[in-house]
């Protein structure tokens, strides 16, 4: 699912700013990094050491283990270059940082801001104070206010040590699972049974404890907000802007552009690699349905949330169009479109990249750029079908899971032989205009 989610922003367009031929940003910022980790780990022990002296005997011993754990994994992430230091991107989150703080002196001082390559919109604000915002973020909000919205959501929850709580609340959790366990285990018969009544009880309980952490970050994060200059109405308008990255349908891919892009001079368009898979017994409304139903699993919340919101905050009830977009905010969305590209690049999705660079290139939009993206992606995916790997880079068709658009284009690429995927890989990288 999150795969499948991560190119429905596309259909909000018209966005144009135009560029003289874009420059990716730059992650060449060894020093940087290095700077960053260490104090990162630094403030990361100090607070192991406090959670020790306030959880003391196993609880601390067992959160001791998880945050050290995840400082690991964080730590393997800035060294692979996931997110980028020193744009003009996270001067502007601190500045509206520093604007929420205006009347809230309780906001905790030593926030850091890491943007991180990621094309999900998505905030996050770890354990030492360090906030992460994902360029996906800035394709889906309108402006500054939205965004300051958004992270004071993710105060609350750091405010409101929602994390903490819910790891604690799990270690105690799975103790008692530990222990119940071992009563089943005399019981034969019952065993299957009542484990997976464990089991259930134990999802469903996450659920609810998600739901309500969501809204109690709503209220804590609107305290906060409220009582700043941006406008209140944003609050409201930005949840509902995320809301859409679940609903809104992928812009499916024309026939007339895979021929426009892969009938070369030097190789002529097949019919064939149109071809596909037989799934004519599969139930194309079931999809749609099973989409709405994962929608509703992912954010269940936001219809609920907003009422909620509303009825605890009057004002809120007057809902208004967003507020102006800053020049820095549409700055900071055009680098954030502009990356999609690189992000998927990064990340070794070369096959969502060359089905977005489609998508891009059906709307004429930069068109050079995009071009290139589909040469880069190409030779990767060379290299891949070369040596055994593609699966790693490809998806493979699942009508459960994908678009029939994206089906089409799964099915095209697999029908690609490996001398015909080098003749479009050379073609797009050595094309000059
Ligand atoms: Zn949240």
């Amino acid at each position: 699912m999150t795969r499948f989610i991560l190119f429905l922003f596309l259909i909000l367009n018209s966005l144009s700013l135009k560029s003289q031929l874009y420059k990716p940003l730059d992650t060449a910022d060894y020093a940087q990094r290095k700077v960053f980790i260490k104090t990162y780990t630094a403030e990361n022990e100090l607070y192991i050491k406090d959670l020790k002296n306030r959880y003391p005997g196993k609880t601390g011993q067992e959160l001791a283990k998880i945050y050290k754990e995840f400082e690991t994994d964080f730590v393997t992430q800035v060294k692979n270059k996931d997110f980028i230091f020193n744009s003009a991107l996270d001067a502007d989150v601190a500045a509206l940082i520093i604007k929420l703080r205006k009347n809230n002196p309780n906001i905790p001082q030593k926030l850091k801001v890491l943007i991180a390559k990621d094309n999900a919109p998505n905030a996050y604000c770890l354990a030492d104070g360090t906030f992460v915002i994902n360029l996906g973020l800035f394709n889906l909000l309108e402006n500054d206010d939205q965004l300051a919205s958004v992270i004071a959501h993710e105060l609350g929850h750091k405010m409101g040590e929602h994390v903490l709580r819910d790891i604690v609340g799990f270690i105690n959790q799975d103790k008692m699972d530990k222990i119940t366990v071992q009563n089943i285990k005399s019981d034969r018969l019952n065993r299957n049974k009542k484990a997976f009544d464990v089991l259930k009880i134990r999802l469903y309980r996450k659920g609810i404890e998600k739901r309500k952490n969501e809204m109690r970050a709503d209220s804590l994060g609107f305290v906060l907000y409220r009582k700043t200059d941006f406008s209140k109405t944003d609050f409201v308008n930005a949840l509902q802007n995320l809301k859409k990255y679940d609903t809104i349908s992928p812009v499916p891919v024309k026939l007339e552009t895979y021929k426009k892009y892969f009938s070369l001079p030097s190789q002529e368009f097949k019919d064939k690699w149109m071809k596909k898979e037989d799934f004519s017994a599969y139930d194309y409304k079931a999809f749609k349905a099973k989409i709405n139903e994962d929608s509703v699993a992912s954010h269940p919340e936001i219809p609920e949330r907003v009422a909620k919101l509303q009825k605890y905050f009057t004002e809120l009830k007057t809902t208004a169009p967003p507020a102006p977009s800053s020049e820095s905010f549409k700055k900071a969305e055009h680098i954030a479109r502009m990356e999609i590209l690189p992000n998927f690049f990064h990340a070794e999705e070369y096959g969502l990249g060359i089905y977005t660079s489609l998508q891009f290139l059906q709307e004429n939009e930069e068109t050079k750029y995009y071009e290139n993206w589909l040469g880069k992606c190409f030779a990767k995916i060379y290299e891949g079908r070369k040596n055994y790997t593609l699966n790693r880079y490809l998806d493979r068709i699942d009508p459960k899971d994908q678009s029939e658009s994206y089906q089409q284009f799964l099915n095209f690429m697999w029908n690609l032989s490996l001398n015909e995927i080098k003749t479009i890989a050379d073609y797009y990288q050595n094309k000059k205009s």
